[in-house]
């Protein structure tokens, strides 16, 4: 067999550099541990950055993937299929949405979001100037639609022009948001959680308020949840502890725990003054293997009460970060909600998680100096606790 190092440099010599990774080549997981092939095993709060929330080789999950794999894998959207229906019964069910598209990404779900809003804006006045709203040090993805209303420089300046007339406000400053309104406004968007930008909330009083203003002046609110959303901050989506609803939102990452696949979902409202047959599609989208996964994983969610886990397990997270921040002075603060926490440090991360990676953890960053965690939802106390000891010995060392 080939060793790691082998690997790595066949990596290097084939796939285009677009991610500097970590030495490590990983083979199999189970339960809330991946192991390398080298056999060295993982504690892994990072669940392929939000991914994986079931934790690996979960039987069922398996076993319905591989009754699907023999039974229909793919048939083109031309023709209906009965997971890619029973998913969608399923997911009007948890989100209290009314119509939903499948899409293959988290960044085509936002792009469908634009799609549709713009669409809805244009039923409305004709017009084809409409304007967005979103935040700054937001993500929304990589694809050209997304990346235009992603809040940060650093991605998007070498690849311009964006697509026009998106604005930037900023997260919880309402303020910031009104001063963008205009009668050109056909949405405003934003992460319920915003991740990749350092975990930050959308406070009680900024949804509200922004709510209020959609309604008012007939903007769609469109709530990005593909990272925040599927159980992570311990309801199913993030933004249903708020008792308000968005217009448009858009779903990925764990929706099929690591079977690509996301959607962006709508109102009735918004359904019957929008996309219609001819505007939008999608080759793979909604298939029945993508769909049987979201299947197998909303039963997965109900059956093994994920989201109780989620709040019981979660507060026990909290109060054992809290107890970081306050034993090292160079962690300033924790944010987040459930299991969507960053520890904020005064200094580059990078050490930590390569020195936490060596000693068998795996965690990721979100900007230069937050640690993020993003555990698999299935984690227990003890999880946390094995955690919180090699993060610990990783900052004793400095
Ligand atoms: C990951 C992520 C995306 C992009 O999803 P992809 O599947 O990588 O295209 C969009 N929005 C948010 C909030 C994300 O975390």
């Amino acid at each position: 067999m080939e060793n790691m190092k082998q690997y790595i440099d066949e990596a290097e010599a084939a796939l285009l550099h677009t991610y500097n990774r970590y030495q490590v080549v990983l083979d199999k997981g189970d339960g809330v541990y991946l192991y390398d092939i080298e056999g060295k095993k993982y504690l892994d709060f990072c669940a392929g950055i939000a991914v994986f929330a079931l934790g690996y080789n979960n039987q069922k999950y398996n076993d319905a993937l591989k009754a699907q794999i023999d039974k229909l894998i793919h048939t083109s959207n031309y023709y209906y299929n009965v997971p890619a229906i029973e998913a969608a019964k399923k997911l009007k069910k948890v989100s209290g949405m009314d119509r939903i598209f499948f899409t293959n990404s988290g960044a085509e779900a936002v792009e469908g979001a634009i799609k549709a809003a713009r669409k809805y804006g244009y039923l409305k006045d004709g017009r084809t100037d409409h304007e967005i709203i979103a935040m700054e040090h937001s993500f929304h993805g990589r694809t050209m639609g997304a990346l235009s209303v992603t809040g940060n420089p650093k991605y998007r300046d070498a690849f311009q022009p964006m697509i026009g007339n998106i604005r930037f406000a900023q997260m919880n400053d309402f303020d910031s948001v009104l001063a963008n309104v205009n009668d050109k406004t056909c949405a405003i968007l934003f992460e319920t959680v915003q991740g990749e930008g350092g975990i930050y909330p959308a406070t009680e009083e900024f949804m509200q308020k922004v709510k209020a203003l959609c309604e008012e002046k007939d903007i769609l609110l469109i709530l990005d949840e593909i990272q925040c959303g599927m159980g992570r901050t311990g309801s199913m989506f993030a933004w249903q502890k708020y008792g308000i609803k968005p217009d448009i939102m858009t779903t990925a990452k764990a929706l099929g725990c690591g079977v690509p696949v996301g959607a962006f979902m709508m109102t009735e409202k918004v359904g019957q003054s929008s996309l219609v047959a001819g505007d939008h599609g999608t080759t793979y989208g909604g298939n029945p293997l993508a769909t049987a996964a979201i299947n197998v994983v909303l039963d997965l969610f109900e059956e093994n009460h994920i989201i109780d886990n989620v709040n019981s397990v979660g507060s026990y997270l909290e109060k054992k970060l809290d107890e970081l921040v306050e034993k090292y002075d160079f962690i300033k603060t924790r944010r987040g909600v459930g299991f969507m926490q960053g520890l904020v440090f005064d200094k580059p991360v990078g050490p930590v998680i390569s020195k936490a990676l060596e000693k068998g953890l795996i965690l990721i960053n979100a900007g230069t100096d937050i640690i993020r965690f993003v555990p698999p939802l299935v984690i227990t106390k003890e999880h946390v606790d094995e955690m919180i000891a090699i993060l610990t010995s990783c900052l004793n060392e400095g």
